[in-house]
């Protein structure tokens, strides 16, 4: 029998790395299993250490958009890379980016660019109570904003893995001006405005949510959160992390034709390298350090090669027709799967929104967390390990969203819908 080379860098990796893992859901802890080590990726594949190929849906949890090692972008990073790593010092590359941004996404006149989506929430979190000179916020079961203390309550994906939806280390404290409200309810936010609505700095929300599957907010909800937040003087923060440029050029905001008072955005915007960024109206983001109280920093913020895979990234998907292909794949992944599933008698649904899509093994597409909760986990793990070994490489977690990139092509998802009826087949 050979050894497999996942199996051995699993267990080399654990004995260094907390669980072998640099962050929680690549373990497999929700699936049980070996972890696949990634060799290399090209286009919509991923190789793994003992040379298997999978199709691979989760894109590096959303950046892979234009798909994996994209040309342009690889030449981009390349050419950047020969003028310098780092500067510490502005660079016109951030100008254009920001530029690009605003010019994007409809309630952004300034930006700033971080490292990471936490930061982009963290910060927008603390400019939101600057600026309102408030504590509380208000954030929904099952959405994941990063691992920010006030955030980490109720949050989704791997958290919900470890079936611990809050995190020790975060002091009562810190929480304790954290509202958890159900996702798409509107009687209950109209409730916490009634109760709390001069003390509530900002309502943070996944307008279409990727984090406890996929979960789609309702109009109306949206709709709600904007209103209350205007007329109780609360900032609303779309985190479009996930979802900006994902299910749209112009984001949820876009989508919904709903404008948030600031936005957090990630993944998409980097290309695949560490760019994020929060951005809102020029008046509130004067609030931001240099200019105005709010401090926020990073010492790798803007970096000049992350911002050249980010900036060929955003060219990329303004391609004419780039989101109506892209939602087309998702469409074709979604209701392939649902009949295949079907034809063979086994309960299971999707849904997809741009490059988004969600897998439910339940009769009908969760609204909230509870919902989404109630589907067949077990259900989810067979099927996942069954995928595996066809190579198809989907979220390891039932809580979790799936993407296409524009290298998924109609051959690709094909294989997929084949590979998942031989699967759904077994598991009747
Ligand atoms: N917000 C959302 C909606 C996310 O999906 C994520 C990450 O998955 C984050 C924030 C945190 O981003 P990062 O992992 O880059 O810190």
């Amino acid at each position: 029998m050979t050894i497999s080379q996942n199996d051995v860098l699993f267990e080399r990796a654990q004995k260094t790395t907390p669980g072998g893992v640099n962050s929680p859901v690549r373990a497999f802890r929700s699936v049980g299993g070996t972890p696949r080590f990634i060799t290399r990726a090209e286009g919509p594949y991923f190789w793994d250490a003992d040379g298997k190929r999978y199709i691979d849906y989760i894109g590096s949890w959303g950046p892979a958009i234009v798909g994996h090692a994209h040309p342009q972008v690889v030449k981009a990073v390349q050419e950047a890379a020969t003028r310098g790593l780092s500067f510490g010092a502005p660079t016109q590359g951030e100008v254009e980016m920001a530029e690009e941004i605003a010019r994007l996404v409809p309630s952004i006149e300034q930006v700033r660019l971080v490292s990471s989506g936490t930061e982009a929430t963290m910060s927008a979190l603390r400019l939101a109570r600057g600026a309102t000179g408030r504590d509380k916020i208000v954030k929904f079961e099952g959405c994941y904003h990063g691992h920010a203390d006030s955030l980490l309550v109720k949050a989704g994906s791997g958290l919900l893995t470890f079936g611990n939806p809050t995190s020790a280390g975060v002091p009562e404290d810190f929480v304790k001006h954290t509202l958890v409200l159900d996702y798409n309810d509107v009687p209950g936010i109209e409730e916490a405005f009634a109760e709390y609505g001069d003390e509530i700095a900002c309502v943070i929300v996944e307008p279409v949510a990727g984090n406890m599957n996929l979960i789609k907010a309702s109009p109306e909800f949206l709709q709600a959160l904007r209103e209350l937040c205007t007329r109780h003087g609360a900032l609303l923060i779309f985190d479009e992390v996930m979802c900006g440029f994902r299910v749209g050029l112009a984001g949820a905001q876009g989508l919904y034709g709903i404008k948030p008072d600031l936005t957090a955005l990630g993944k998409v915007i980097g290309g695949g390298l560490p760019v994020a960024a929060f951005g809102g109206s020029a008046e509130l983001m004067s609030n931001m350090s240099p200019v105005g109280a709010v401090y926020q920093a990073g010492t790798l913020s803007g970096n000049p090669i992350a911002v050249a895979a980010g900036m060929t990234t955003l060219k990329l998907i303004q391609e004419p027709g780039f989101y109506e292909r892209l939602t087309a794949t998702a469409k074709r992944l979604a209701e392939g799967l649902t009949d295949a599933a079907f034809q063979e008698g086994v309960t299971f649904c999707a849904d997809y929104q741009g490059g988004m899509f969600g897998l439910y093994f339940s009769a009908e597409a969760p609204r909230n967390y509870a919902e989404m909760m109630a589907g067949d986990r077990a259900r989810f793990n067979e099927f996942f390990h069954a995928m595996l070994d066809e190579g198809v490489y989907f979220a390891p977690a039932a809580f979790e969203a799936g993407f296409v990139s524009a290298a998924h092509d109609d051959a690709v998802i094909d294989e997929t819908i084949e590979a998942a009826r031989r699967v759904f087949a077994r598991l009747k």
